[in-house]
């Protein structure tokens, strides 16, 4: 079953005969959302649609894996940020920074309990009771130094590491709680792993930056949550995948812009599984022949789980989408 496939192939050091399709980030698209009639901004809001547009990651795109948290800002909603949680056409928003120092940090003791968290467990424990073995339920958290922009302001975050680096490591420490009380509560829910989104992409996370702040913390997840977790960094990571490969997480879902996925797979050494391996460029503007032509390339190069690269854009068409996984397996 593809629960089993998917679990294979994302473990460490996975030598699964057969490769896995589908991705830890978001699959919506205005198709899938006429599909389903499930639709931005309620897929967002209501865990029956929610988990409606998630599924479809299974019924309809044949992925081994569907993942149901489709934006950046659950956690940030409940910290108690402004979410614009956007439309069919436009991805949510977290809106203005709500922090100006660490000791502006309070984590609500009812956190889980918000809207922002309780949706989406509401949805993986439906996903998990729909689906069952049929397909893998993956959960997504955003790492501190991501949740460090939506509090803070980018620019005022990233400031902060240059004029007060301790400053910076305390508000990190402060936010790990938020990541890993989420993440424990989506296993609790039914989740099989986790997806680890963290936006320390090169332009905005130097290597040392990554060393010096971010590799102690996603080491620390990768001990502390009791489910395979996959790290998800946008852009290109050439420069960082053989730290990634030591922190203990279990895989890397990796953009294209990094290179080839000959190249990432040699970065990233035997253990590190991977994911993705389809750009979003191809989803969009490509024919679905360039799409399935770039999943047997990923397959051929030993990419474990094959799927988009990152969230696809909301207007990807749908047979580009279905050829990703293309009735192979
Ligand atoms: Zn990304």
């Amino acid at each position: 079953m593809s629960r089993q496939r998917f679990l294979d192939a994302i473990a460490p050091g996975s030598r699964a005969a057969k490769v896995s399709f589908g991705t830890g980030t978001s699959i919506a698209c205005a198709d899938l959302m006429e599909a389903t009639g499930a639709r931005f901004p309620e897929a967002h809001l209501d865990a029956e649609k929610m988990a409606d547009l998630a599924q479809t990651g299974h019924t309809v795109l044949g992925f081994d894996v569907v993942m149901p948290l489709f934006s950046v800002c659950h956690e940030a909603a409940a910290m108690g940020c402004n979410v614009k949680w956007g439309s069919p056409s436009l991805m949510p928003e977290s809106g203005n920074p709500i922090f100006k120092d660490e000791s502006d940090i309070r984590i609500p003791d009812d956190l889980l309990l918000r809207e922002g968290c309780a949706v989406p467990l509401a949805a993986i424990a439906l996903l998990k009771r729909r689906l069952g073995p049929a397909a893998a339920v993956c959960g997504k958290v955003m790492g501190d130094w991501t949740q460090g922009y939506h509090y803070f302001g980018v620019e005022n975050f990233l400031i902060g590491t240059l004029d007060d680096p301790d400053h910076t490591r305390r508000i990190l420490d402060r936010l790990l709680p938020v990541t890993l009380q989420f993440a424990r509560a989506q296993i609790d829910a039914g989740a099989d792993c986790i997806l680890l989104a963290d936006h320390a992409t090169r332009d905005l996370c130097s290597p040392r930056a990554y060393r010096d702040f971010v590799f102690p913390l996603h080491q620390r997840l990768a001990a502390e949550i009791r489910a395979p977790v996959v790290l998800h960094i946008c852009g290109n990571t050439a420069d960082r995948i053989a730290m990634i490969a030591r922190t203990a997480l279990a895989g890397f879902h990796w953009d294209t812009k990094t290179g080839r996925p000959e190249e990432v797979r040699s970065l990233a050494g035997e253990e590190l599984s991977l994911m993705g391996g389809i750009s979003n460029f191809t989803l969009l503007r490509g024919t679905a022949a360039d799409v399935a032509a770039q999943s047997r390339a990923a397959e051929a190069a030993g990419i474990n789980v094959v799927g988009p690269e990152c969230a696809i854009p909301l207007t990807t068409p749908l047979a580009n989408l279905k050829a990703v996984a293309g009735g192979r397996g």
